[in-house]
């Protein structure tokens, strides 16, 4: 049930097990900027939800300001890696490997949501399942932020990022909105998923930070409240 998918709608994704094993370009070994300023704007309140949470440096981040925090994501090595963190941190985070297509099995609420690259990944039928996910973990009032690639990403170089992902051309093939090293997630496509229970508060352009030789990528940082 934990599996990774291997094919969706024809397409591959990548295996991010197998990239666990190596460097993920994503995984900086610190929080992505945007998230600490939003925790120092005041905006992430309550507990939190981490979906793809990866290694887990958004998450042990916000634990060390106090806020009672969970991870999850589909990646078993990344997980061991979360909890390795915060074993050594001495941080009580609760980290679980999870399909965030099945996050309603959590069978908890929580304040707050974050996705840090998470969304991006999803293609157009697994995006309105999550979202269904999403609503069952999250309570009345409570916002889920999303920071994501955008469609304003030009990533300089193309031939880095496939080093990091070797089976790039495959990952990509037939994805309309994967261009240019990146999914493209659109201002419209936000705005018509979340139409329904949501409300949006602000879409912002943002930074998604990633390894020094990958530089930084435009995307959207959203917070969208459940009605
Ligand atoms: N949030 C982390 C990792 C971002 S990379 C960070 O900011 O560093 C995207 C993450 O989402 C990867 O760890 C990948 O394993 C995870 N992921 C992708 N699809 C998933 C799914 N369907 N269910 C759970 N995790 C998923």
């Amino acid at each position: 049930m934990h599996e990774q998918k291997e094919e969706s709608n024809g397409v591959s994704t990548p295996n991010f097990e197998s990239i666990y094993h190596g460097e993920a370009p994503w995984d900086i070994g610190h929080p992505q900027k945007e998230y600490i300023q939003l925790e120092q704007a005041g905006e992430i309140v309550g507990s939190v939800l981490d979906v793809g949470c990866g290694t887990g440096d958004n998450a042990l981040y916000l634990a060390e300001q106090g806020h009672d925090v969970w991870g999850i994501d589909f990646a078993p090595a990344a997980i061991q890696k979360a909890q390795e963190s915060a074993a050594q941190r001495h941080l009580p985070v609760t980290f679980r490997v999870l399909n965030v297509l099945e996050l309603r099995t959590l069978g908890r609420k929580f304040d707050t949501v974050i996705d840090s690259g998470l969304f991006h990944w999803l293609n157009i039928e697994e995006r309105s399942l999550f979202i269904d996910n999403l609503a069952a973990v999250i309570r009345p009032r409570g916002t889920y932020f999303m920071l994501c690639c955008s469609e304003l990403t030009r990533n300089p170089d193309i031939s880095k990022v496939k080093d990091f992902l070797p089976d790039f051309d495959k990952l990509t093939e037939g994805l309309p909105e994967f261009k240019d090293g990146a999914y493209h997630v659109t201002q419209a496509q936000i705005k018509e998923l979340f139409q329904d229970g949501w409300h949006i508060n602000y879409i912002r352009q943002a930074t998604l930070e990633a390894r020094l030789e990958l530089g930084e990528f435009h995307g959207w940082l959203s917070s969208i409240s459940k009605e």
